[in-house]
């Protein structure tokens, strides 16, 4: 139907006859000449219609914003003047000959400028108008260009693309899954996949030695901030191979693709173990680019009359950690007060500091609620410890492990944007060396990655001490955001009876929901490990965009409905006897009610 795209229009097909299609942007009467701007994926086109050709500019008379129309025209270069700069076809124009009307269009919901100032419960609801606006188009396209690049980088290294079943039963990454009734199988049901891992290892066990997959995973999770219950990652996993070879492939991957996509030469990436990164950090996550670290003050504040702090610090599972801010004496005390509620997201029940006014001073020097109950000795001891100088500040966290490492670790990212401190753009890194277990508060063990990756020591020595065992599984971060994640897996029957066994998940059972798992391990398995990066957070990081829904076409809200298609719905009831399912209570409340979930918490 076209010649050309409205955005491909220049200087080089001026007196060019050109055909063009898309939508009425804009439409412009300026005294007896119709000016319109058409649009399509590639840009927007000025097309000029004057009244010589009567029928047209008749037609072009009844256009309104949205119109779908095609013209034909003359490509010429705009008068003197009235060029814009700001637009790639902003030299020339088209002298529009014939114009056809293909379809008309209500008025949009919103309109399409670039910066709509629009609910996003109404973007989402009308997604196809949104996805219209030139943002949201570009960022699909990157995303396209993104992962025909991660194609065309894993094909070259010999890994193949599989596809791995959707309806199948449940593979556990610590998620709810999605079920589906099956009509065929009275009261059985399928899952949903949390993610392909059992079936890339079984294509381990076949010898296809390389996969990988654009695998979409479902997880039915209580909706924290900018999750999605179906998501994409780019899943990996090969044979005979161990953690450098899995970390150094990942790694040479997203460096080429920063330095295709971006132009940006990402650093080599550092290894850290789990213990450091939590010390140092208070994340395993840390986003490296922040200058400050947390430090141990437990073994001086120990035996102090202050309990606030004592109680912790000779708690096995408590801490006592410091966050000097270097220049932080300035912060108000209003500013102070607002970290404090900040902290109190993440339990902690407090915010002591310390403001470092004049060292020289001694105790003297130091302005802080806290210095009276802690005495000269352990707060010059402290200060000591943190290196803090004149003019900065020392915050604490004193509680459970969990709750210090949870809260001074938000505050340290917090207080990392708030005065500016970011040393870089990028910060990538591996985490490595991660505990197998996590101890449940209820008693029993929980696997940290999921119960078929290997442990780093002998079946042996991990039933003797699951709770310090460390696994071979290691994490992708970037900028304190977890890209993706991997281990090295079991491929030894007796060490994955083991892992189930410490999870609790006694012979018959794991022969009931892993039954062929372990049989493949029997049949020869090969060593074998993988990986899985997040698309969706990558992309995000990549376009610099503020929501994971953003760079999603069709997304869902944060109370996991799909505003276009008002999914999901009520079905009829007919359908609910051929599966075999009577309802307990009636649907309580219609997608429609629930539009508000997009408010992130
Ligand atoms: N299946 C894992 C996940 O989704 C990734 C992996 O171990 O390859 O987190």
């Amino acid at each position: 139907m076209r010649s050309h795209y409205c955005g491909g229009i220049n200087e080089s097909h001026i007196d060019q006859e050109v055909t063009l299609c898309g939508w009425v942007h804009r439409r412009r009467d300026h005294g007896g000449v119709i000016f319109l701007d058409l649009r399509d994926r590639d840009g927007i086109s000025q097309v000029v219609i004057d009244p010589d050709t009567p029928e047209s500019f008749a037609l072009a008379e009844k256009v309104r914003s949205e119109f779908v129309v095609k013209v034909t025209g003359f490509v010429r270069r705009r008068p003197a003047g009235t060029e814009n700069s700001n637009m790639p076809t902003g030299q020339v124009e088209m002298l529009g000959k014939e114009v056809t009307i293909l379809n008309t269009a209500a008025t949009p919901p919103f309109p399409l400028d670039e910066h709509v100032d629009v609910g996003e419960d109404v973007r989402l609801r009308y997604r196809f108008i949104d996805l219209r606006r030139p943002e949201m188009l570009n960022r699909l396209r990157f995303r396209s260009r993104v992962t025909s690049y991660i194609r065309n980088y894993l094909d070259s290294n010999g890994f193949m693309d599989v596809e791995t079943p959707i309806l199948t039963r449940a593979t556990p990454e610590g998620a709810r899954d999605y079920l589906v009734p099956s009509r065929t199988h009275e009261g059985s049901f399928f899952a949903l996949p949390q993610s392909p891992q059992l079936f890339k290892q079984m294509l381990m066990v076949s010898g296809v030695d390389r996969y990988y997959q654009i695998a979409k995973c479902f997880r039915d999770e209580d909706l924290r901030a900018d999750r999605q219950p179906e998501f994409t990652q780019v899943d990996i996993e090969a044979s005979f191979v161990n953690e450098e070879d899995l970390m150094s492939l990942n790694e040479g991957m997203i460096r080429a693709l920063f330095k295709d996509v971006m132009d940006v030469e990402l650093p080599e990436f550092p290894r850290m173990s789990h213990a450091e990164a939590m010390e140092r950090f208070g994340s395993d996550k840390p986003d490296l680019r922040i200058p400050l670290e947390l430090q141990d003050v437990g073994d001086l504040v120990a035996s102090v009359d202050f309990k606030v702090f004592a109680g912790p610090a000779s708690d096995p599972k408590g801490r006592v950690a410091a966050l000097r801010v270097p220049k932080g004496g300035e912060l108000s005390r209003k500013k102070i007060d607002e970290y404090t509620r900040f902290v109190g997201i993440y339990g902690a029940k407090g915010l002591a500091y310390i403001k470092v006014n004049e060292l020289a001073k001694g105790v003297e020097g130091l302005q802080s609620p806290i210095v009276k109950f802690l005495g000269e000795e352990v707060a010059m001891a402290v200060i000591e410890r943190t290196g803090a100088e004149d003019g900065d500040i020392v915050f604490f966290g004193a509680d459970k492990t969990t709750v210090v490492n949870e809260a001074l670790g938000a505050l340290r990212i917090r207080i990392g944007h708030d005065l500016d401190l970011l040393t870089s753009q990028w910060s990538p890194l591996w985490v490595v060396d991660f505990p197998m277990f996590e101890e449940l508060p209820e008693g029993g063990f929980t696997a940290i990655h999921h119960p078929f990756t290997a442990p780093s020591c002998s079946p042996e020595e991990l039933v003797s001490n699951p709770a310090t065992a460390l696994s071979r599984a290691y994490d992708m971060v970037l900028n304190g955001t977890e890209l993706g994640g991997g281990s090295i897996r079991i491929h030894n029957e007796q060490m994955q009876q083991e892992v189930l066994r410490i999870l609790g998940i006694g012979e018959e059972e794991a022969r009931a929901k892993f039954g062929f798992l372990l049989d493949a391990l029997k049949y020869g398995c090969p060593p074998h490990g993988g990986l899985a990066l997040g698309l969706d957070r990558l992309i995000m990081l990549l376009t610099g965009a503020s929501s994971i829904r953003d760079v999603i076409a069709f997304p869902k809200t944060q109370s996991a409905t799909c505003l276009m298609t008002q999914a999901p719905g009520e079905v009829d009831e007919k359908q609910l006897r051929e599966l075999n399912i009577r309802l307990r209570k009636k649907p309580a409340k219609a997608v429609d009610d629930q539009a508000s979930a997009t408010q992130e918490k």
